[in-house]
């Protein structure tokens, strides 16, 4: 029986809804009626608080992704940029993922890092090649990592994890300094999960894989990933634990994309109905070719278009959740769907255990790595780009280091108070970035954005504090925040 509320796996992701859901989802793909009216109640609406959306559940918004009429897909990437702009403005919050470890004991057959796979070396790092890896990352100008392992409780287990964010946390290079730790690990018990909390970290992310579960139960032969409920209901034991910011995914290519992604937003309503908050955000990665692993082997590959059609439908349907694109994806990819809705992207990332410190941008190892990275230019090289196309690139960390978390952070985007929030802060950190890591020609282009966007700020306090603020960190003082 479906239930967002339970929290048992195989009610809140239910196989006959979603089977229920694709069937009506086909059936109504070109009733425009029906159509235009999801559209409608999708479109940002000003209200006595602010500028707010309804978001759509996993029916509706399973239309719009069959949908085949093309002016209304059309009308749809429209909306999608509308709920964007009114949300996240042009702002792009920058990341890097930092691999610890490659060990891992599972068996992920689309993952190099699977136990059975004798060709790629292992490799955890030191507390002191974290410090490096970290001087590393400060250095290209990153505020914000991810932290990625493999599952393993004997070389893995959590009391390394959270060594390594205490190290990650207390190195100082420069003026560097990482301020918000995301952690990628596997599912684990409720008690790892408060430890997590207890080293400050930002967002637990966990990608789903797939929501099919025969196809995990087979994509996971043995390990403990196996277990689906156990990975399923992974949110719920983090939300207990006391992390109120949960990101989501699934990998792309494994299973029929329209069936995930009615499970990924049947999994958004069921942190909704239960924890009164959605996801923090919702990554949308694709499988690419690794050490032991082709990609042309998983028949349910997405092509671009689709990929962009998905992350349209994502960003009309849970209008509050950040969406996260990596390097997986190549410049051109990227181009094309930051508009429709990405609010995060990942910069000059290294996949392999090590990669950073010791190598130039060019030089890249590619051993431990865990897959090919598309899109291969340096931060600095990003930064630049994303300016030109018209974007802030954003350091900022400010809402989880002032406690605007969970639902605290989804109230501050449903009144609009963003704009004089996150705006001022994403100019304040991309100023730090100018000041201390930026290219003479970035730095020029960087300069004439803030000037212009600090125009943008709507609240005459804050657009004084904030120019005054940029004038400061000129001037050598570092780490404002509103
Ligand atoms: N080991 C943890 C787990 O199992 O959830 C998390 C870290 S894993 C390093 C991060 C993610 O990389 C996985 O959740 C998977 O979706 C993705 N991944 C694995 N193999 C990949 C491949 N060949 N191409 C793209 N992404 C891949």
């Amino acid at each position: 029986m479906y239930d967002p509320k339970s929290l048992k796996a195989e009610e809140f992701i239910n196989h006959e809804e979603i089977l229920e859901t694709l069937e009506y989802a086909e059936k109504n793909k070109n009733n425009r009626e029906l159509i235009e009216k999801i559209l409608d109640k999708a479109k940002p609406r000003k209200t006595s608080r602010g500028v707010e959306c309804s978001g759509l559940s996993h029916r509706e918004a399973s239309v719009l992704l069959a949908c085949e009429i093309p002016d209304l897909t059309e009308k749809m990437y429209t909306l999608a940029k509308e709920i964007k702009q009114a949300f996240y403005g042009n702002r792009i919050v920058m990341f890097a993922p930092l691999y610890l470890s490659n060990y891992c004991v599972n068996q992920c057959v689309y993952c190099p890092y699977h136990y059975q796979n004798k060709t790629i070396p292992r490799k955890k790092l030191t507390q002191e090649e974290v410090a490096a890896e970290v001087i590393a990352l400060q250095d290209m100008g990153h505020k914000r990592l991810a932290i990625e392992a493999g599952e393993d409780p004997v070389n893995n287990p959590i009391d390394y994890i959270v060594d390594c964010i205490k190290t990650i946390y207390s190195v100082k290079h420069k003026n560097g300094a990482i301020r918000r730790v995301n952690v990628n690990i596997a599912a684990t018990t409720v008690e790892n999960y408060r430890k997590l909390k207890e080293a400050e970290i930002g967002t637990y992310i966990l990608f789903q894989e797939t929501y099919h579960k025969e196809s995990y139960e087979k994509l996971h032969p043995a390990g403990p990933k196996h277990n689906y409920a156990y990975h399923t209901e992974a949110m719920d034991r983090a939300m207990e634990g006391g992390i109120d910011d949960v990101g989501l995914g699934v990998l792309f290519g494994l299973e029929l994309y329209k069936y995930e992604f009615a499970g990924l937003l049947m999994h958004a309503e069921h942190l909704e109905a239960v924890h009164g908050v959605g996801p923090h955000t919702i990554s949308v990665p694709r499988i690419k070719r690794a050490d032991d692993i082709d990609p042309e082997v998983f028949d349910n590959g997405i092509d671009d278009d689709t990929f962009a059609k998905i992350i349209a439908c994502i960003r009309i349907s849970v209008p509050y959740t950040g969406m996260i694109v990596s390097t997986r994806e190549s410049e051109s990819c990227r181009n094309k769907v930051i508009s429709l809705g990405v609010s995060q992207i990942s910069g000059a990332s290294r996949t392999s255990v090590g990669g950073y410190a010791g190598y130039s941008d060019d030089e890249r190892p590619h051993d431990t790595e865990q897959f090919d990275v598309s899109d291969q230019r340096s931060l600095d090289e990003v930064v630049r780009w994303l300016m030109e196309l018209g974007y802030i690139p954003s350091f900022c960390t400010a809402c989880y280091r002032e406690g605007r978390t969970g639902d605290r952070f989804m109230s501050l985007c449903k009144t609009g108070q963003i704009q004089n929030c996150c705006h001022p802060n994403a100019l304040m950190t991309l100023k730090e970035f100018l000041e201390d890591y930026a290219s003479s020609e970035t730095k020029a282009i960087g300069e004439k954005l803030i000037a212009d966007e600090l125009k943008n700020i709507p609240n005459e306090k804050a657009r004084r504090l904030a120019s005054e603020y940029i004038e400061n960190i000129h001037l050598g003082k570092r780490d404002f925040r509103f």
